[in-house]
Parts: structure tokens; sequence; C-alpha cells
């Protein structure tokens, strides 16, 4: 055979951003020093300030989002995350554009994502657990008070800090109740993760309750090592949350009353759902040990808390 391969058409690469991004509003200047990761439409870069501390900056490239519908998005999400200040939420410090690139100036978080740990550990302990769902249900419970839902909690968008702290971050999905007792009307989600309301009762709607249904999830994930409702097409993880279908497997030992908990969360209707500070008030945070703190050798290993 004779001739050229043909070529099969590439997903756009947008160009790096310049090695010194300037704030030239402020002028400020930051310069990028490597590589944190990449999601929907942005790519996120460790960076330095003048007074050489570390940050993380999100770049999202204007031509991806030219349609009014992105621009909407990226708009809310901004809105939102400037408004949230709390120890266990991402800080936002800035935001500024230039002709290419809008950027959003956060708090870096050192230890990656905890879906990052969960792949190295395969799951976490118990008492590993306890720590980090404390910190998680205060952030939602701070969210919460601020109007926010932040409608796409999962291990992927919640950050570890140097000293192994939560930090929720991602608000791309966030919707704010501006009115008591409004509803949201739009699917949105991750299919793991997404709360039974959100998909089967769109007449309704859903609120608040959905980042409740989250955290069960969360908790399981930890601790069996993958999401309850997990299987290979979405369509069957989508009926197996219609069913309320999912089990602890026999293998991975859990404690009764942590069971007890998860199913507790996972209620197929939001206003049997415990609220979050009935869920902190649970047995299980005291049937076992509770960390002081967790050593940065968690990324690798368990601890030991017997
Ligand atoms: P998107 O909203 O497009 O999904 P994310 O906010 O999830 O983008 O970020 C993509 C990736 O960048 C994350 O999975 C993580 O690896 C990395 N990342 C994001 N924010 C931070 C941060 N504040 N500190 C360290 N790494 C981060």
């Amino acid at each position: 055979m004779t001739g050229t391969p043909v070529k099969k058409k590439e997903k756009e690469v947008p160009p790096s951003p310049p090695l010194v991004i300037r704030d030239q509003g402020k002028g400020a200047r930051y310069d990028r020093v490597g590589f944190l990761g990449e999601g929907g439409f942005a790519r996120v870069y460790e960076i330095q300030d003048s007074k050489n501390r570390r940050k993380a900056i999100k770049v999202i490239n204007k031509n991806a989002i030219t349609s009014k519908k992105n621009k909407t998005k990226l708009w809310a999400e901004i809105k939102l995350h400037q408004i949230l200040v709390h120890p266990h939420v991402v800080r936002f410090e800035d935001c500024f554009e230039d002709q290419s690139n809008v950027y959003m100036v956060l708090e870096l978080c050192e230890n990656g994502s905890m879906m990052d740990l969960l792949r190295r550990r395969k799951r976490y302990t118990e008492p590993e657990a306890r720590y980090y769902l404390v910190q998680l249900i205060a952030a939602c419970q701070y969210m919460h008070q601020m109007n926010v839902i932040h409608r796409d909690l999962k291990l992927g968008n919640l950050f570890l800090d140097a000293d192994m702290n939560v930090k929720v971050g991602d608000f791309g999905l966030a919707a704010l109740i501006e009115n008591p007792g409004d509803r949201k009307k739009t699917i949105c989600g991750t299919p793991n993760y997404i709360a039974p309301e959100v998909l089967f009762d769109q007449d309704n709607g859903h609120s608040f309750e959905v980042d409740v249904w989250s955290v069960g999830v969360i908790m399981y994930t930890l601790l069996i090592g993958k999401p309850p409702f997990q299987t290979k097409d979405v369509k069957t993880i989508y009926k197996r949350i219609r069913e309320n279908r999912y089990e602890f497997p026999a293998d991975k030992e859990i404690s009764h009353s942590a069971q007890d908990l998860i199913s507790s969360i996972l209620n197929p209707k939001p206003d049997e759902r415990p609220p979050l500070d009935k869920i902190l008030s649970h047995k299980w945070f005291l049937d076992g040990p509770f960390p002081a703190y967790i050593p940065a050798s968690a990324n690798d290993f368990a601890p030991d808390y017997r």
C-alpha cells in the first residue's frame, strides 16, 4: 500500500500559559513552576508569587469557553467559590485574565486529591475516614449555611494540603439557593456519586440533601475502595442507584457502626436522610481511634492507630 496514513483528528491542546503569568491590573507576577493536573476545560499549575509563596493556578483557555453557556458556567464557578472562606474549602485568592486565558489563583494542595491517595492505598482505614469525614462535613455545613450546594462532591474534588487536611475544591457545578425552599432541576453530578432524586425526581427538583448523599458515597468509597453503585456502564449505575442496590463485601470487613451510618445516609428519600449534625453525632465517630493528625506517610502506607 502506498500513500500517507490518514491522521486521526487529535483533540486540540491549548498552548501552555506563559512561564511568567502577569496580572496587569494589580501588577502581580507569578512564576509557573510545575503542572498539577487537568480537568474539564482547565489546566492547573503550581506557581510562585513574588514573595516565593507557592500557590495553584487554574488556567482556562478562552477558546474553550466561546459558547455563552460555558462562559456563564465559569462566571458562576468564580462567583460562588469567591464567597467561600473556610479552613476546609480550597482558598480562592484571586482571578484575572489576559488575551488568551482566564486565571484563578488558588490555595495549593500539596498532597493532591483523595482519589490519587485511594489509587495508591486501595482503601482508607476507619480512623482515617473518621478524621477526613469530620473535616468534609464541617465544609459542607459551612457551604450550606452560605446557601451553596456543591453538587459534585467526590474524592477527585477533595484535596489534601501539606498537613493532610481536607480542602473541598472545584465549584464548577455548585448552585446558590437564592430563596429559601428553592429547588434545582438541572441534572448534574458524577454518575457514581449522584443522588437518586437528581436522576429520578426532576419534577420536584433537588436541594442540599444531594451533598449529604455524596458524603455517604464518599464514606463507602474510602472504606471499601470503590463506590457503592459502580459498574462498567453508566446505565447500570443509574439502575442500581434507583434500586438502592449496593452491598458491603464480606472480605472487606468494616465495622457494624460504619455500615449503619452509610446505610442511613444512602436513604433514597432526601427528606429522610440524616442532616449533617446528626451524622456527626453518630456512634461510629466514637467507635475506635480518632487520629490527632494524619502523617504524610499515609500517602503510601496505612497509619497504625492500634
Ligand atoms: P476541572 O474543574 O476542570 O475538573 P479541577 O479543579 O478538578 O479541574 O482540577 C484538575 C486537577 O488539577 C485536579 O484533579 C488536581 O489534580 C489538580 N488541582 C486542582 N486544584 C488544585 C489545587 N488547589 N492544588 C493542587 N492541585 C490541584
